[in-house]
């Protein structure tokens, strides 16, 4: 790859559930005018492994929250720019989140609707049966609903054991798009890491996460591992609850 590209992780944009992983409606738009800016984000990460060239910045969401439709969608059109959406199928048209309808839209506007599992339940907690049927279930409800399968996953809470890409190939994803910091350095990974954008990446600090140099993955990667060493101290059932003030009041990066 000529340049290594950053792919950002978001959620909710304005309001959602999750503090800690909401961001402004103002300042994801200075986001976005910055992104857009750099030349980045004219492709989705489909659209890279389709051929097209590798933007220095992509743009993903998880969660499918209905903020995604309303505030994220028209900032990204308005831009000419180009993001993944990964979905968990159960949750489509349930209230908060986006609906079909919705998210034809998004794809007939050149968006990349991928799977996010069809719950949210974690991969790692269920049989293998059950992440089998999750996965093969959410990829075939995105083609049937919107014409076109999923191709790309992104496991819920970013959770997923060393069995999971060679599964999600064989199940006809093509990629695997990790929770875990880095750069998409060669294009035929199978697993590709993802700078998570959280409320406490305002001006500067979104800056120095999403801009290419040195330094960037040195800060995501200390706030990663301050994260997992969380999960591992909490359980998951804990963890969720003392996020937001673990990190919450970091905004200081
Ligand atoms: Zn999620």
């Amino acid at each position: 790859m000529r340049t290594a590209p950053a792919i950002l992780m978001y959620h909710a944009v304005g309001a959602g559930a999750d503090p800690y992983y909401t961001v402004a409606a103002g300042e994801f738009r200075a986001q976005l005018d910055w992104v857009a800016r750099q030349g980045g984000a004219r492709s989705s990460v489909a659209d890279v492994l389709a051929g097209a060239r590798a933007p220095v910045v992509l743009i993903t969401f998880d969660d499918g929250h209905i903020s995604n439709y309303e505030r994220a969608f028209p900032m990204l059109l308005e831009r000419g720019l180009r993001a993944e959406f990964f979905v968990n199928t159960a949750h489509v048209g349930q209230p908060g989140f986006i609906d079909w309808g919705q998210l034809r839209e998004m794809a007939e506007a050149g968006m990349s609707i991928q799977s996010h599992g069809h719950t949210h339940r974690y991969f790692t907690a269920m049989t293998s049966a059950e992440l089998r049927e999750e996965l093969v279930r959410s990829r075939a409800l995105i083609g049937e609903k919107l014409g076109t399968p999923a191709t790309l996953l992104a496991p819920p809470g970013g959770r997923m054991d060393a069995h999971l890409p060679a599964l999600a190939a064989e199940l006809g994803y093509v990629r695997v798009l990790a929770s875990q910091p880095g750069l998409w350095r060669r294009p035929d990974t199978d697993v590709l890491p993802r700078l998570a954008v959280t409320a406490a990446h305002r001006g500067e600090a979104f800056i120095r996460l999403a801009a290419p140099g040195r330094g960037r993955l040195a800060l995501a990667r200390l706030r990663y591992g301050a994260l997992a060493a969380a999960k591992r101290a909490l359980g998951d059932g804990r963890y969720e609850r003392v996020r937001a003030s673990l990190l919450g009041q970091d905004g200081g990066e």
